[in-house]
């Protein structure tokens, strides 16, 4: 340690005598004394680590403290989950929350969230019922299945099975299928949590019924297909179709399990999307179960669905695991508003966001990036703003790497680094978080809806003249 860095720890001053500087003394009015103590503590800390390392080239009195503690007194008054404008582009964005729910849901959950509700109460009997009857038949009467049942994700859904069919057996998977989903998800360990052996067979590229059909034995449990989310292989590339999969494992008196990832709930041809399996189809070809979650393409709350045979889902509702993935009332208010829209298609794509937002027309993309981008520089004329053509993504393993056309707005900053602009932006009141391209940030109308225009465009001149602090709270 250098005297200098002696100095500056000598210099730091004491939490204690800090409680009676004015500006903090201003702050017990509002805010409980523990929490005042925390900030200051953790500001004292943190300048200290900046000594140590050598980082601190500002003096470190009692203003300076202050001025650190305060931003910390914010933060920990904030909650930590906020609304945010997405301006990515990427419409079912796992880090922002998927879906973002259509307003029934909301309604729905503002209504009945507050207070009771009949979640397992038959108002016609006065007795007990089940929390997941009524959701099931709508789901039934929407995919054609036989019974249905809703867990807390699709990764439950695919670990209840496999643990409830499959444990100490072995299920049978093309090697093209062995999907990672970002945030942990692999199948293969997921095979291991279920007690279930894998067993892998084709190629990455190539896999042949012939390839199923050798490894079927008295171990085998289940043929499983999964959706390939995140990824496509393209070139020498075959597998054999469901149908042909189903026939061969219901000869050997073995069921089928459809992992579809994103389970559009109809044909998206229809709206013009590239092609995405659909529940129904699945179950047409003769598939046992299939599951998926519901804050992908269909535009729920986080849930996974399994649908299918009765007599396979009655043993596994029956698996005491099904209780530890039971979903709540707040999960099934939305759910059930969410599905209501499907029973009119046409309806389902203009009130269920994520499917509005897939499906609008670049033309009306162009409109209303014109309007935010006039809006944006009436705003901050110092600044330049672009309406360009892009390309986006669905995401949540929705239409792998399908390019959906988009229209951005671009911003080149005029003094600062695009870096900065956007960190300044994830700060803002209502954060904003942009997409960086070619050294401009871009504002993506595939997911920016007009009633947040005006929260970005604050965001965008809090960020326009925010100075870099150079007290930050990260290093
Ligand atoms: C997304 C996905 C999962 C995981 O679903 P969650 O609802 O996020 O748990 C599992 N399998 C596939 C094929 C997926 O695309």
């Amino acid at each position: 340690m250098t005297p200098d860095q002696k100095g500056q720890l000598r210099e730091l001053p004491a939490v204690g005598d800090l409680l009676h500087h004015d500006t903090v003394r201003g702050w017990l009015d509002s805010a409980p004394r523990s929490s005042v103590v925390r900030a200051l503590q953790r500001a004292v800390e943190s300048l200290r680590g900046r000594i140590l390392k050598g980082q601190c080239n500002h003096p470190v009195d009692a203003d300076t403290v202050v001025l650190l503690a305060e931003d910390l007194l914010t933060e920990q008054r904030e909650p930590a989950l906020q609304r945010v404008i997405n301006a990515t582009g990427i419409v079912i964005h796992t880090g922002l929350g998927r879906a973002p729910l259509c307003e029934e849901a909301v309604e729905a959950i503002a209504r009945a969230a507050g207070g009771y509700c009949n979640l397992e109460f038959d108002l016609d009997t006065g007795r007990r019922s089940d929390r997941l009857e009524r959701i099931g038949q709508r789901l039934c009467r929407l995919t054609g299945a036989e019974g249905a049942m809703v867990v807390n994700n699709n990764a439950a859904a695919t670990l209840l099975i496999l643990q409830t069919l499959a444990k100490d057996r072995e299920v049978i998977v093309s090697r093209g299928e062995l999907v990672e989903i970002g945030g942990s998800y692999r199948l293969p360990d997921i095979m291991v949590a279920g007690g279930a052996v894998l067993r892998e067979v084709g190629t990455t590229n190539r896999t042949h019924l012939s390839d199923y059909e050798a490894a079927i034995s008295d171990r085998t449990a289940i043929l499983m297909r999964v959706h390939a989310s995140n990824y496509r292989v393209v070139g020498f590339t075959c597998r054999p179709p469901l149908e042909q999969i189903v026939e061969l494992a219901h000869r050997h008196g073995l069921p089928v399990v459809d992992d579809l990832g994103s389970g559009a709930l109809f044909d998206l041809a229809r709206l013009n999307l590239p092609p995405e399996p659909c529940v129904a189809d699945s179950l047409a070809a003769g598939t046992d179960l299939v599951c998926f979650s519901a804050d992908k393409l269909l535009g729920g709350p986080q849930g996974g669905i399994i649908v299918g045979r009765r007599n396979l889902l009655d043993r596994i509702a029956a698996n005491p695991l099904a209780r530890c993935c039971r979903v709540d009332k707040l999960t099934l208010l939305a759910l059930e508003a969410t599905l209501q829209h499907y029973e009119d298609v046409d309806g389902a794509v203009r009130t269920v966001p994520v499917l509005a937002m897939l499906t609008e027309a670049t033309d009306s993309l162009a409109d209303r990036a014109r309007t935010l981008c006039d809006r944006l520089q009436t705003a901050l004329p110092d600044e330049h703003f672009y309406v360009c053509s892009d390309i986006t993504y669905a995401g949540g393993g929705a239409l792998p790497a399908r390019e959906l056309p988009t229209v951005v707005v671009q911003w080149r900053p005029a003094t600062r680094t695009v870096e900065s602009v956007a960190a300044a932006l994830r700060h803002a009141t209502v954060p904003v978080v942009a997409r960086i391209r070619e050294d401009a940030i871009c504002f993506d109308l595939r997911t920016v809806r007009p009633e947040d225009y005006q929260d970005l465009i604050a965001a965008a001149a809090s960020a326009a003249m925010a100075e870099s602090r150079g007290l930050g709270t990260e290093d």
